[in-house]
């Protein structure tokens, strides 16, 4: 009974670090592949599109967004 259950526990980490290595690969050049940068108007630095919020036709990030309120 012990051995059964320290194989599962091999093959689970197996797949376990098999898992986690494929996973954060994939979604990097997913990240890399849909999302466009955008500078910030104000700050000049590039971020998400999604981050991007425009303002007067301007692209204001987030954390300038909030330090102008
Ligand atoms: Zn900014």
């Amino acid at each position: 009974m012990g051995k059964l259950i320290f194989t599962i526990v091999i093959i689970w980490a197996i797949y376990y670090f098999f898992f986690k290595e494929k996973k954060p690969l994939k979604k990097e050049s997913e990240k890399n592949e849909n999302k466009d940068l955008i500078m910030c108007d104000k700050c000049k630095t590039f971020v998400p599109e999604d981050e991007i919020i425009k303002i007067d036709g301007k692209n204001i990030c987030k954390e300038c967004y909030d330090n102008l309120k």
